[in-house]
């Protein structure tokens, strides 16, 4: 799920875990911190398709990811909301953004494609970029969505979530996605504060490193790779 900013960095990542084939990858949405980093996904990998949402901003990140996809010749396509899929031991459900005739959402972040996934006996949300008016709506959409075990949390864990959705959610396991001394603030103390106090532990790549996920239920760990396992 999504490249990050920098092609040579997700390449680096990918080849450190050994990953020579990605069926599918998906793309939250179209800002260059999530998609730029698409050719180094692409270097030297069989990639079976790549799924983005409908909402084709900023038209110029849009049409990078179409020229990058045809002259790697994979598949494009639009994630279709409700998708649902299952290999194995994992299986996902896209929960946003909602389907026609309910109006695309106008702003990027606000269109990211939201996965609810199961692997084994895990349960994963991951937000992408959804800002509070998208993380209300979606609760609205799915009223029954249940606790999870992990949290990606929305926006590189800005200052704006919906109290609502984290209440819902209520992770064990919270990972933040942001760099180090990104200019944005990301993430906010605030955002880290209200994770802590409703009972999840919290992890950030930009102190933490990479942070793998291994176990489930009791078993669960993050595994960081710049420090001890919690
Ligand atoms: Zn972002």
């Amino acid at each position: 799920m999504d490249a990050g900013p920098d092609p040579r960095r997700v390449d680096r990542c990918l080849r450190a875990l050994g990953v020579t084939r990605v069926p599918l990858l998906l793309l939250t949405h179209f800002h260059a911190d999530h998609v730029a980093g698409l050719p180094g996904v692409l270097r030297g990998r069989a990639v079976g398709e790549i799924r983005t949402t409908s909402l084709q901003d900023p038209p110029e990140q849009s049409a990078f990811v179409r020229r990058t996809a045809a002259a790697a010749r994979v598949p494009l396509l639009e994630t279709v909301p409700g998708d649902h899929r299952r290999i194995g031991p994992l299986s996902w459900r896209a929960l946003w953004p909602q389907p026609f005739p309910t109006p695309l959402p106008e702003e990027p972040n606000d269109a990211s494609v939201t996965l609810l996934v199961r692997s084994g006996a895990l349960t994963l949300l991951l937000l992408g970029d959804l800002e509070p008016p998208a993380q209300q709506a979606l609760l609205r959409a799915h009223p029954i969505l249940p606790p999870v075990d992990v949290l990606k949390v929305a926006h590189h864990g800005s200052a704006y979530q919906d109290p609502a959705l984290l209440a819902r959610a209520r992770p064990r396991l919270a990972l933040v996605s942001c760099g180090r001394d990104n200019p944005y603030g990301h993430p906010s103390p605030r955002t880290l504060a209200a994770l802590s106090t409703g009972g999840a532990a919290v992890l950030r790549t930009d102190t933490d490193g990479a942070i793998a996920v291994t176990g489930a239920g009791r078993d669960m760990r993050a595994v960081p790779a710049g420090r001890d396992a919690l």
